[in-house]
């Protein structure tokens, strides 16, 4: 392990080519075609299928708009990773399909764990989850007990049971504010990008992991400039998984229930939008009237592994949702006693949120 002033460079090679590993087998992203008399007939089944097991379709804003429309037209949810694991959670339903990566299902395994939760594919992650190998992270935690640990949601369960809060990027900055206020040291794990963005802002005394989310991580400040020299009345739009330098050129910066709300409440007509583009689904949905453009990726010294789109949420597609519901496989399980370690974290972040909102 490496320590600096800026934060805790633990990410080791290993957990590195595991993430370059996942990318070389995934290839480029595909979006998903259908024609208008297929589409239909998919959905029909699938809508069956739902009311046949009693389930419903959880789908988070990275995915495919064709998966986004099908959770919509089934009375499921599209949402961000914080509002998907409560209508899990709250849903009456004996199954939940959910659309994302595995700690998505994970999470509602975690929170309805007398629910059966079913994934469109088991191979979809997340370069931060394997950027967070829990051994390593235990390690480093032990190192420093005087740390209050608060990890992303974007990590596995064994990672969320060794902490004492899981946050989402909705929440994030208000839950270490307030840990600060009571005085805590943070470590915070995985996302750097984030961690950096939520310290500078507020001042909290926070170690950082380095991992880095390989959607966020490839935007530039550079081409985000040369795209508004383009369009000089677009408004920035920015998720905090990105570097700092394409933060510090935002109008605005937020998770992506927040970045959907800054679309309708900035005055601007044109928004250059630095986030995965599953996104634009909603975001066009909300303001219909306004023009969205895509932040480029292919700025000075980016590689375009991901052209702002993760590869893991683009395998999530309506051939996989309708198997699952077909046969009732590809059940997410976690073990019961690391469940209920995780379980107290989460529930944490779900009270503080609520509280948040009264
Ligand atoms: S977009 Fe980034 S943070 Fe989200 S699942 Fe993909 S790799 Fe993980």
């Amino acid at each position: 392990m490496k320590g600096s002033s800026q934060g805790i460079d633990v990410l080791d090679q290993d957990a590195k080519a595991i993430v370059q590993q996942h990318l070389d087998q995934l290839g480029a992203p595909q979006g998903q075609v259908h024609t208008d008399a297929h589409k239909q007939q998919m959905f029909e089944q699938i809508k069956a299928e739902l009311l046949k097991q009693e389930a419903v379709l959880v789908a988070h804003y990275y995915c495919d708009p064709i998966v986004q429309e099908l959770a919509e037209a089934t009375g499921g949810c599209v949402a961000d990773s914080l509002e998907m694991a409560r209508f899990g959670r709250d849903h009456p339903a004996k199954t939940l399909v959910v659309a994302g990566v595995k700690f998505m299902g994970e999470t509602a395994k975690i929170l309805s764990p007398e629910k059966t939760i079913l994934m469109p594919t088991l191979e979809a992650t997340c370069s931060l989850d394997l950027g967070c190998p829990v051994d390593q992270f235990t390690q480093f935690c032990d190192a420093h007990p005087d740390h209050t640990v608060v990890v992303y949601a974007n990590t596995s369960a064994a990672v969320k049971a060794r902490a004492d809060w899981v946050v989402t990027s909705s929440c994030a900055v208000e839950i270490i504010e307030h840990l600060d206020s009571l005085g805590e040291k943070i470590i915070w794990a995985p996302d750097q990008h984030l961690g950096r963005y939520i310290k500078n802002k507020t001042k909290a005394e926070m170690l950082l992991w380095d991992g880095a989310c390989i959607v966020h991580e490839e935007f530039r400040s550079r081409g985000i400039e040369k795209m508004r020299a383009l369009y000089p009345d677009a408004a920035v739009l920015v998720h905090p998984e990105s570097p700092m330098s394409v933060i510090a050129v935002a109008d605005a910066v937020g998770s992506t229930s927040q970045l959907i709300q800054a679309a309708k409440t900035l005055p601007q007509q044109t928004m250059i939008v630095a986030t995965d583009r599953g996104i634009f689904y909603k975001m066009q949905q909300v303001v219909p009237e306004k023009t969205l453009i895509e932040a480029p990726t292919a700025g000075e010294g980016a590689t375009c592994r991901s052209c702002a789109h993760c590869p893991w949420m683009a395998m999530n597609d309506l051939q996989g949702i309708l198997d699952v519901l077909q046969h009732m496989h590809q059940e997410i399980h976690v073990d019961p006693a690391l469940r209920e370690r995780a379980k107290q974290p989460l529930d944490r972040m779900l009270a503080f949120s609520a509280a948040m909102q009264r």
